[in-house]
């Protein structure tokens, strides 16, 4: 008997790791860290409960680090198999990873220097060199090729519209009668630029599905005017515009946004620095697989200038950043971390926060427990490298750029499906939006719908 537990994401929007066990062989769908509170991020460090050497494969849905960023811990554990993902998946998980490892080690490394953490020594998650073990484990597979990843099992990637390279897993277990097991991953967006809308459901007996939203409604298409108004009122002030932003994925949104506004002349031009080197080279790979793009993205000249913003400069060395951090000039910058969890964004924040000039952007989901959700709540003073920093400036916060589906673009895919699934578990949302979508689902679909709990073992 097959079955499937649930390691993570469960009734929480980090962490995802789902683990197939079909008796002679362990498939761990997605292989994320858990991210945003304490106690959450503490369970990065608690053993799995299996040997991380009895898995004997892992696919990924995407390369967000909630998806992919427990993989070096995992190939530290001995984890030697096989790491199924799309080629963009696997481009960006090659940029993503061996970053995550440096941020894991500074971490560590502040904690010490600052003795602000309760371990002595403090240690990283993993490394590095366990990073670089882990992408060349990365076996890339391209969108809609089934490939049988261990005896009896399928897997296929299908485009999801979240980030480049970012599926669907539709996994089949050999019958009679087969089995089908539809992991949703982040679901992406309808008629928003850069990406693709999210493919139709593949039929599937089981589906996972995201519910990061399930209770919200995202603004209707405003064609970035909200942004616009933000981008001048900082501006006008004097003040600078921080936009924490994850380094993949939403700053191509951000530069969009800012290159079609700026030629429509709907604000200024004004120096607009993207301090993230991880961010600019993650724009190479979009560049370069502009066909996986939305549609009107697909010329070529087209990608190659929907990012080009007219006085954009790329920050490379941390030299220069304290130098665009140190200045008071009006611009624009675009920094990670995109919850303000670590990275970049903190030296900007310390110098932006405490004058009423300046605007603090949020784009993204910023989950329970992290300085940006304490921002975007209002928060009067964060506390940043073991200081507390008063908040003067303009917190702002445009869910539009969101790249995970609304609670009606959860429901306009899932009737996507021919036939209804027999049993649809909920996952990755914190409980309040979860249990809205259950209810939402089950009143316009009709369909039997479970969230659950972490450590949940079902049966397939
Ligand atoms: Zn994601």
């Amino acid at each position: 008997m097959a079955t499937l537990t649930f390691l993570g994401a469960a009734r929480t929007v980090t962490g995802s790791k789902y683990l197939v066990d079909v008796g002679d062989g362990r498939v761990l769908v997605d292989c994320g860290l858990f991210q945003g509170l304490k106690s959450l991020r503490e369970r990065n460090w608690q053993a799995l409960p299996v040997e991380a050497t009895s898995i004997h494969t892992v696919v990924l849905t995407h390369a967000h680090l909630d998806h992919s960023g427990y993989l070096p811990r995992l190939v530290a554990q001995g984890f030697r198999g096989r790491v199924f993902c799309t080629p963009g998946t696997a481009d960006l998980c090659r940029l993503i990873l061996p970053d995550s490892a440096r941020l894991q080690e500074e971490d560590a490394r502040q904690a010490n220097r600052h003795g602000y953490s309760k371990h002595a020594p403090a240690l990283p998650l993993y490394t590095e060199p366990d990073a670089f073990r882990a992408v060349t484990q990365l076996q890339p597979v391209g969108f809609n090729r089934p490939i049988e990843v261990l005896p009896g099992v399928v897997i296929e990637f299908v485009s999801a519209g979240h980030l480049l390279g970012s599926a669907f897993v539709r996994m089949t277990l050999a019958g009679p009668p087969p089995k089908h097991i539809l992991f949703g991953g982040d679901l992406g967006r309808y008629n928003r630029p850069v990406l693709p809308d999210p493919s139709p459901p593949p039929e599937a007996g089981v589906l996972l599905c995201e519910s990061t939203y399930g209770d919200r409604r995202h603004p209707p298409n405003d064609d970035g005017e909200a942004f616009a108004a933000i981008v001048r009122d900082t501006i006008n002030r004097g003040g600078r515009l921080v936009i924490p932003s994850f380094a993949v994925g939403r700053v191509e949104e951000i530069l969009y946004w800012l290159k079609r506004l700026e030629d429509a002349k709907r604000i200024p031009q004004v120096p607009v620095f993207l301090d993230s080197p991880m961010a600019l080279e993650a724009l190479k790979f979009y560049r370069s697989r502009g066909h996986e793009l939305d549609e009107e993205m697909l010329d070529a000249k087209r990608v190659v200038s929907a990012f080009s913003v007219a006085r954009l400069t790329s920050v490379a060395s941390p030299q220069q950043s304290k130098e665009v951090t140190a200045s008071q000039t009006p611009a624009i910058i675009i920094s990670s971390s995109g919850m303000a969890t670590g990275g970049r964004v903190l030296h900007h924040l310390k110098q932006t926060l405490p004058y009423a000039k300046n605007t603090v952007l949020f784009v993204g989901f910023q989950a329970d427990g992290t300085r940006g959700r304490a921002l975007v709540e209002g928060a009067t003073e964060v506390k940043i490298h073991g200081a507390w920093v008063p908040v003067n400036a303009q917190i702002a916060r445009i869910d539009s750029m969101s790249a995970h589906a609304d609670s009606a673009e959860i429901l306009q895919w899932i009737t996507g499906f021919s036939k209804p699934p027999l049993v649809t578990y909920l996952v990755h949302g914190e409980p309040v939006p979860m249990d809205a979508l259950k209810v939402s689902i089950e009143r316009h679909a009709g369909w039997a719908v479970r969230t659950p709990a972490l450590g949940e073992q079902v049966e397939l």
